[in-house]
């Protein structure tokens, strides 16, 4: 990982706040994975929208990693990133026809989440393979707003209508080629996601003509000191046996599949802000920083932890803040943390800044959004630049009072 003086160096020449990833890390957490899953044909296909940099995406592609999109605009930008549409899946939720035959004609892989749209595009285009989303209704555990797995949820075709999918295969004469779950993030327990995968081989055996099974992600990754994380190592080692003879009794061998976006990309992203005020109040201290909400998120919108140091005083007595954001609304990133004693001035360092942080930020407060860099084999590389007043204003179309009035006067 970077040290607290490189990354001191990246605020200096960039500015605050910024946003840098250190390419290292999300090679060796590819690396792990790859690792960690023994099958003679593996796929990992990154998510996208959890960091979609184009660098990111061509530093991914580099290593062999395969994209998952839910957009047409992230196939688009996979496709701008080099990626060879056949390792592009895209698994969308509640779009439109038009807009899945449109990534047909880009020639990704398409996978879909519901009955309905399922028997559009079968009659319409039987020829064209794809893959079905299935609900196991087996839930990922932790926060229950990034959990996708319960019986009412929007995503995936519920297990329970398998008989109903069935039909709609056999009456379109469609090709199902691969059969996917994502139960959202945070597995905590390998036993569930264990749980959920035979639930998944069981629908499998419906289909002969499968090419892949994909196993979606929710890995966790700590975001404190004690944090579970998925055991990685542990779970590869029983899914690969079970997927293996799974094959065997299917009589094919299949592509195993994963889709991570946080395992990859989370932890080699740090995201440094500037302390532009310290603020006392009668029960607490404030270091008031130059960023807010429309560029970090995560703590607001789920509750999720950052981890924060100031890197400008490392080694300093350590006491008690609240971090909080430069905009008008309540943005608190921390509350009643120990940091070591900030002066205003001072560079904090939010930690696991890479997944779901820029690729959530706005241009709320009329604020811009920051620039991007990527650490590469002990190096800086802008990788987006920081936004500019002509950003805000660009697709603004001024109305003209005066004339229009001028105008609509002369009518009457
Ligand atoms: C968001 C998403 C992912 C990635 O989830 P992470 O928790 O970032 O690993 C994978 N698959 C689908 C379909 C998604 O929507």
């Amino acid at each position: 990982m970077m040290t607290q003086e490189q990354l001191l160096s990246v605020a200096k020449e960039y500015g605050s706040p910024v946003y840098v990833y250190d390419a290292d890390k999300i090679t060796s957490q590819y690396n792990r994975l790859i690792n960690a899953f023994k099958v003679d044909n593996l796929r990992i296909h990154y998510a996208v929208k959890a960091l979609s940099n184009i660098s990111i995406l061509k530093l991914l592609n580099s290593l062999g990693c395969g994209l998952d999109t839910v957009s047409v605009q992230e196939v688009k930008l996979g496709l701008a990133a080099g990626v060879d549409p056949g390792k592009i899946i895209y698994t969308p939720n509640g779009v439109s026809l038009e807009e899945i035959e449109e990534v047909v004609k880009l020639g990704a892989q398409i996978n879909i989440d519901n009955l309905s749209i399922l028997e559009q595009f079968g009659s319409r285009h039987p020829e064209i393979p794809v893959c079905i989303r299935i609900n196991p209704h087996v839930m990922a555990g932790g926060n229950s707003k990034i959990s996708v797995g319960h019986i009412d949820s929007k995503f995936g075709i519920s297990i329970h209508q398998m008989p109903h999918l069935l039909r709609i295969v056999e009456n379109t004469g469609m090709h199902i080629n691969g059969i996917h779950m994502h139960t959202g993030s945070d597995i905590l327990d390998i036993g569930v996601f264990l749980h959920a995968s035979e639930i998944l081989f069981e629908a499998a055996r419906n289909f002969s003509e499968l090419e892949f099974i994909d196993f979606g992600s929710g890995f966790k990754v700590p975001y404190r000191e004690g944090d579970i994380e998925t055991d990685i190592e542990d779970l590869g080692l029983q899914l690969t046996e079970r997927f293996n003879s799974f094959c065997k009794e299917y009589g094919r061998e299949l592509t195993l599949a994963f889709e991570p976006g946080k395992y990859l990309v989370s932890a080699a992203g740090k995201f440094l802000a500037k302390v532009n005020v310290i603020k006392q109040t009668t029960s607490t201290v404030f270091a008031g920083i130059d960023t807010g909400f429309n560029h970090l998120i995560r703590p607001m919108f789920y509750g999720s932890h950052h981890e924060i140091t100031n890197i400008s005083n490392p080694e300093a007595k350590a006491r008690f803040y609240s971090v909080v954001g430069y905009i008008c609304e309540t943005d608190t990133f921390g509350n009643n943390r120990r940091i070591s004693e900030i002066r205003e001035g001072d560079i904090l360092s939010f930690s696991n800044a890479g997944a779901y942080c820029f690729s959530m930020a706005s241009n709320f407060n009329s604020r811009y959004r920051p620039p991007e860099v990527m650490w590469y084999k002990g190096q800086a590389h802008l990788i987006r630049e920081r936004e500019t007043f002509e950003d805000l204003t660009r697709h603004q179309v001024e109305m003209n009072f005066e004339s229009l009035n001028k105008e609509l006067a002369n009518k009457n």
